[in-house]
């Protein structure tokens, strides 16, 4: 049976990559190596939307995050920590764990953090050193406004600390534009990688609060020994040299259709799966969903742990369920990377059968229709000017 892989990270691996990584290790202190550490880096720079270094780490997103955070802020500092769900709690438990003063700023699973809440926060809380928030919260489907956070974080002296990794590459964001001064990704999610990398950009504002500071509490992680040897070409530890060769050959791919094309193709993939879900008469979970994947509610009388199972046993379909308090309640459905309509579109028409088959009241073909219609009309309107 073929197997499809549509959870949010990983994601499917294009055959392209597939092959370079098959390809033998070579030395990294070495002229070829650098200049392509200077071709990703300047891919990554495109890609995030920014001027700012983009420093590339061997560890999975939650080691770019801790990055971002031990670099930046001291020990007993305080942070406001946005939270919409697993993803924003990342961020808190982190914190913690680095002995910061966490100010958590929460919302209901399902909602997105307004705007106004982290203003509030940050009235009543002068002296934090960091927000810390997520574009998509890949718990609950939810994309946070992060343009928004960007104009209030601005204006202080806090630092921005963003959580990109299941959005960025196939979701809107923009690094310079939105203010955020560090902007944490993940090489398993929209990149078409598999997991091992995390990139960090780092804002002139991020910077200075470094270079003031004594020192972080971190080796590994100190996100100056990067910038130190990015100016020789230069990886500060032994790079997972295969992982940056493929990574050229993601970032060549985005860069062929251009970001702004694949944000919105995204857009109307997500709008249709919406419609398609829903169509199924299911209920959406997140209230501000993102472009990256589509969260829905399962079914009352119908257990989602074996509706997941079916999925994948009979059809090769592999889809998320929910986590922690959302077990069995919700499932999750990735569209990024090397996931496209089609794929979308056979795990709805699966979805189907498998809802059909436990009893759920729907329509044979009616998520696929609407799945169709939706995508019809937003392909056929650039076509008509
Ligand atoms: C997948 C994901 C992570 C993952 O972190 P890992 O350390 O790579 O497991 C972090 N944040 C978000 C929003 C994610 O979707």
């Amino acid at each position: 049976m073929k197997q499809r892989l549509m959870t949010p990270g990983p994601t499917p691996v294009p055959e392209e990559t597939l092959l370079e990584l098959a390809r033998p290790v070579t030395y990294h202190r070495s002229g070829p190596f650098r200049e392509l550490l200077k071709q990703v880096t300047d891919d990554l720079q495109y890609l995030f939307r920014t001027e700012n270094l983009v420093a590339t780490l061997t560890a999975s997103g939650t080691g770019g995050m801790e990055a971002a955070l031990a670099s930046t802020v001291p020990a007993g500092a305080k942070v406001i920590c946005l939270v919409a769900g697993r993803w924003g709690e990342r961020w808190r438990n982190l914190a913690r764990a680095l002995g910061l003063d966490v100010v958590s700023v929460a919302v209901p699973y399902g909602q997105a953090v307004p705007p106004r809440h982290l203003a509030e926060a940050l009235r009543l809380h002068p002296d934090a050193k960091a927000v810390c928030a997520t574009l998509c919260e890949t718990a609950t489907g939810v994309k946070n406004d992060i343009a928004a956070y960007g104009l209030l974080v601005a204006a202080t002296p806090a630092l921005l600390l963003v959580d990109s990794i299941s959005g960025l590459g196939c979701v809107e964001c923009r690094t310079d534009e939105w203010h955020i001064d560090l902007n944490v990704t993940g090489s398993q999610k929209a990149l078409m990688l598999p997991p091992g990398l995390a990139f960090v950009s780092v804002s002139d504002k991020a910077w200075e609060v470094m270079d003031a500071a004594a020192g972080a509490p971190a080796f590994y992680f100190d996100l100056r020994r990067y910038r130190d040897a990015l100016a020789t070409g230069d990886s500060p530890f032994t790079p997972a040299v295969s992982l940056v060769r493929a990574l050229k050959v993601s970032l060549a791919r985005i860069r062929a259709e251009g970001i702004e094309a694949v944000w919105e193709k995204y857009a109307r993939i997500a709008a249709a799966a919406r419609a398609g879900v829903q169509a199924m008469n299911l209920e959406l979970f997140a209230q501000a969903p993102a472009e990256s994947l589509t969260v829905a509610r399962v079914p009352e009388g119908i257990d989602g742990n074996v509706l997941l199972n079916r999925l994948e046993k009979q059809y090769g379909i592999k889809l998320a369920g929910g986590q922690d308090t959302l077990k069995g309640k919700i499932f999750r459905l990735a569209h990024m990377g090397h996931i496209d309509a089609f794929d979308v579109l056979t795990a709805l028409s699966a979805l189907e059968l498998v809802l059909l088959e436990m009893g759920h009241d729907v329509e044979p073909g009616a998520g696929v229709a609407a799945f169709q219609r939706v995508l019809a009309e937003s392909v056929a309107a650039p076509q008509a000017v």
